[in-house]
């Protein structure tokens, strides 16, 4: 029992290991049998003993590896999710970003667009943050709503949706201040009457050089600059030219 009890008490983690572990006590029974003079009952009675100890020790050790795999997956997405909205945060986008540039083939296209909700400290100010809270969420649905590969919430008011494009697809979200004003949320601090967001995207072709998530990023940044300081509530476009090597 003294052997049983050392065998068993060996992480069991891998199928190899398992398999060699039986293997090895087949073997040493058999050994047993064959080179002393203990009597067939005893061995075979060993065997079972073995089986009913090392299945459930196995069966418990194979319970609590679940729960700790399901434990370490569900703590590893909540780190990569914004708590309110429940998009995909700032911690979880260059890794995500850098991926869909990895799949893109030379005739398409990747867009990063930058969304940032225009006078929204006014709203929060004269509505409260909890309502400002819910407008982030209406906001988050609407952008959801996009067809985009990644949608993030960078941080604060700011959320940034990622796409591959065809050629014939590159009016996409030019239709974003229709969406907004189709689902109307009131701002009566806004010029606008009503929450609009202002828009800067980066639009990269990666059939020369491959872009980076850096490159997409400074360009959306400076587009969604652009859409602010011309008027608000527009999206404003530009090419990322990749500079050669
Ligand atoms: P602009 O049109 O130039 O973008 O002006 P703005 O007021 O939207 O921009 P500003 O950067 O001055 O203000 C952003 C505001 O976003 C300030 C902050 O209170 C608010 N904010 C950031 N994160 C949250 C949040 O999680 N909840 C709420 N309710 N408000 C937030
Ligand atoms: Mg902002
Ligand atoms: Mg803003």
């Amino acid at each position: 029992m003294l052997v049983v009890a050392v065998i068993t008490s060996i992480p069991m983690l891998h199928l190899g290991h398992k398999s060699l572990l039986w293997l090895i006590i087949c073997i040493n029974l058999i050994g047993i049998h064959v080179f002393t003079p203990v009597s067939i009952s005893w061995t075979l009675y060993f065997l079972f003993t073995m089986i009913i100890v090392m299945g459930y020790i196995q069966y418990q050790l194979d319970i609590l590896l679940r729960t700790q795999y399901k434990a370490e997956l569900i703590a590893a997405e909540r780190a990569n999710t914004d708590k309110l909205t429940g998009l995909y945060n700032r911690h979880s986008f260059e890794t995500k970003c850098s991926n869909l540039i990895a799949q893109l083939h030379p005739s398409q296209y990747i867009a990063l667009a930058m969304i940032d909700i225009d006078y929204f400290k006014k709203y929060n100010d004269n509505y409260g943050h909890l309502e400002g809270d819910r407008v982030l969420i209406k906001v988050a649905e609407i952008l959801n709503s996009c067809e985009a590969d990644i949608v993030i919430r960078f941080g604060g008011e700011e959320f940034i949706l990622v796409k591959i494009l065809q050629i014939d697809q590159l009016n996409w979200l030019h239709d974003l201040p229709k969406a907004f004003s189709n689902s109307t949320i009131p701002h009566q601090y806004s010029s606008f009457g009503r929450i609009t967001v202002s828009t800067g995207i980066a639009i990269a072709k990666t059939n020369e050089k491959i872009v980076t998530t850096k490159e997409l990023l400074t360009s959306a940044d400076e587009a969604m600059y652009q859409a602010k300081n011309t008027g608000r509530n527009r999206v404003v476009s530009q090419s990322v030219i990749p500079p050669k090597k």
